[in-house]
């Protein structure tokens, strides 16, 4: 496949979100496609930065828990995410991390479901998501861990009157394949278990729906397509109707029915506050805060729209242009994807870092995988043209054999 940079050109010039490209930082001489892993800099987020800083911390001083809503970060952040994951008001808090949040939401979903031992969950999840699982678990009797793509092929296999929860990713964070969060819910929910769903990459990449589809539980973060700045603190959905019954095992002050009480003995606040636990990062909302007001002006389906175009795009042009180097593209074809694209090569981890070289940024997942984010609010369908170029020039070079690309840093 050829296409001319007039072509690519036009593309942008037709794309109805072009002008969000202005509203954020970012190097000229960079083609970020790694905002999937750390989104880029609203530039409204440095100016809330300052005034945070100055003018809630530096003059308003221990008043701005009061005067600047700071006590209800957590609320406020929370309302301005609902829209983006299809949720009402009352049912979503930012706080912590979405490790942390999976940790709640689990031990709160299990409780709900006392008889039942399993807890299903993909082999090929975020190793996070496992890790918190596993901890959860040691803290029970006799619960155990199911895993799709160990213990049971998939996940209608996984079901029966045993499971008690079932923790799913929307999309796989290695391959982009995009799960279907109705089917997948109901499917779970026909055998009696909970649904926490991780949204961390289909948020601000595509229209999420968890009220239509009748969500249990679900977590997310935010520094990824949401662009709310490194450590940005994650999300927690709770449907209304558990609201009431759920606890979580992290009961802390704010979470608590009356902080400033300071009564003995622990109480949880009615509905989704009884998920807080305790002090908000406030320096880590200002940035947040501010991403969030850009995305109220968002349309997500044109968010999706040019996701699938980008992404399509870029698929198609390393099928025919690198498919002959070895170059293999893992991302499904079909729409049944996120906005970021995994391709295999046999020296991925070079290319990877060869393309970094060239001002093509993308990231590398062991063993063998390269990934590459397309969000679709900064990017260019040019910048697809030019990762594409960087990448055959690279890969024509043999770049890969470069001895300094031999030592890997601690975050690939
Ligand atoms: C990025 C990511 C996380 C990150 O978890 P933290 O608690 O923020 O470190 C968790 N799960 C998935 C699926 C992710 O993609």
């Amino acid at each position: 496949m050829t296409i001319t940079d007039d072509s690519l050109a036009a593309l942008d010039a037709a794309d109805p979100l072009a002008a969000f490209r202005d509203r954020f930082r970012l190097p000229s001489d960079v083609v970020y496609l790694v905002g999937n892993s750390l989104g880029a800099l609203p530039e409204a987020a440095r100016t809330r930065v300052t005034e945070v800083v100055d003018e809630e911390w530096g003059d308003g001083l221990v008043g701005s828990w009061n005067t600047a809503g700071w006590f209800d970060k957590p609320r406020t952040a929370g309302e301005l995410v609902a829209p983006l994951i299809g949720a009402a008001p009352g049912q979503v808090v930012v706080c912590d991390t979405t490790s942390l949040n999976l940790y709640k939401v689990l031990f709160a979903a299990l409780a709900l479901r006392p008889g039942r031992g399993v807890v299903v969950a993909e082999a090929h999840a975020f190793p996070t998501d496992l890790y918190m699982i596993e901890g959860a678990l040691g803290t029970q009797e006799g619960k155990q861990l199911r895993l799709i793509g160990r213990d049971a092929p998939d996940l209608a296999d996984a079901l029966d009157s045993d499971v008690a929860v079932v923790v799913l990713s929307h999309v796989d964070y290695r391959t982009s394949a995009l799960a279907d969060l109705a089917e997948a819910t109901r499917q779970a929910q026909g055998c009696g278990a909970l649904v926490v769903w991780d949204l961390c990459h289909s948020v601000g990449a595509l229209p999420v729906e968890l009220d239509a589809a009748g969500a249990d539980f679900a977590v997310g973060c935010t520094y990824k397509y949401l662009n709310g700045g490194p450590g940005s603190p994650a999300f927690v959905y709770v449907a209304r109707r558990h609201q009431d019954t759920a606890r979580q095992p992290l009961s802390g002050w704010h979470g608590h029915r009356a902080p400033f009480a300071f009564t003995v003995g622990y109480e949880p606040a009615d509905g989704i506050d009884r998920f807080r636990t305790s002090t908000p990062q406030i320096l880590s909302y200002a940035p947040l805060e501010a991403s969030l007001r850009l995305w109220q002006d968002v349309d997500l389906g044109q968010v999706r729209s040019k996701s699938l175009a980008l992404t399509g795009l870029f698929m198609d042009l390393v099928e025919s242009r690198l498919g002959d180097a070895g170059v293999e593209v893992v991302t499904p074809r079909d729409e049944r994807r996120g906005s970021h694209v995994a391709l295999r090569h046999e020296h991925s981890y070079g290319i990877v870092r060869a393309l970094a070289d060239r001002g093509v940024l993308g990231d590398f997942r062991a063993p063998d995988t390269m990934r590459f984010g397309f969000a679709p609010l900064y990017l260019r369908h040019a910048d697809v043209g030019n990762a594409v170029d960087a990448m055959e020039e690279a890969i024509a070079a043999r770049a890969w054999e470069r001895p300094e690309y031999a030592n890997r840093p601690t975050v690939t």
